[in-house]
């Protein structure tokens, strides 16, 4: 049984309020905040303490494989939280497609240039804007047939 957590600071269509399911093969934990608006954070602080939320629990999942929503708004916090704290998160981040980023085109080039660097195999997928639907169908794949 293998663990994939999927994380986002907006909602993952399909799946609001769902915190875990499963298929055959894999445990699929879904976190997510829940928020509906494309511009959710009513300030910077609250976004930065949104993604702290999101990596605290990317911590206790200790998962598999993770895929993250990140838009160009939460870029540096994320990259600061993972360049420090990645080997808490993905403790083998060597192992081929580990972590998957989720981003629109806002962020994209932002995402590819920095996030390459931090890790040696990563992939990047593009998204629309909050990256919502993009997640949902990423799960639904899942939970399907095993890959995305
Ligand atoms: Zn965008």
């Amino acid at each position: 049984m293998k663990k994939i957590a999927i994380a986002t600071y907006n909602s993952i269509e399909g799946y609001k309020h769902i915190d875990r399911t499963a298929s055959e093969h894999n445990e699929v934990y879904l976190i997510q905040k829940h928020l509906d608006k494309e511009e959710g954070f009513a300030n910077e602080k609250d976004h930065y303490s949104a993604i702290d939320d999101i990596f605290l629990s990317l911590g206790k999942v200790n998962a598999d494989k993770v895929v993250m929503y990140i838009g160009l708004n939460g870029i540096e916090k994320a990259i600061s939280i993972l360049y420090n704290h990645r080997q808490e998160i993905l403790p083998n981040t060597s192992e081929n497609n580990k972590f998957t980023f989720v981003t629109c085109d806002c962020g994209y080039e932002i995402v590819k240039e920095k996030f390459e660097g931090l890790f040696d195999n990563i992939r990047i997928i593009k998204s629309e804007c909050g990256g919502d639907k993009t997640l949902g169908a990423i799960v639904d794949k899942i939970i399907k047939s095993g890959e995305f």
